[in-house]
């Protein structure tokens, strides 16, 4: 058996240790909160609330999943209400 995908890992952690990590936005949570992920070791990286990033713990990514619910409610909130507001706007 070949366990291919552990050696790579191993490798991308080597070389982020020597070039240091590669983060790339894998997931937007709002638009100030976003996850990342470097595509060298796939280690993963949060905005927390005071604006710095921080490891992607379980605990993270669960506020982050209740960010995002909250986030999309909000959108569709203020969609809803121009939508409703338009009407009237292009009338006066
Ligand atoms: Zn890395």
């Amino acid at each position: 058996m070949h366990k291919v995908p552990q050696k790579q890992s191993l490798k991308g952690k080597l070389y982020c240790s020597v070039f240091g990590h590669n983060f790339q936005v894998s997931k937007k949570i709002t638009y100030h909160v976003k996850e990342y992920q470097c595509c060298h070791c796939k280690k993963e990286m949060t905005t927390n609330s005071k604006g710095n990033l921080t490891e992607l713990t379980p605990k993270y990514r669960e506020i982050n999943y209740v960010l995002k619910r909250i986030h999309k409610n909000k959108q569709k909130r203020f969609a809803a209400q121009a939508l409703k507001n338009a009407p009237l706007k292009l009338s006066s």
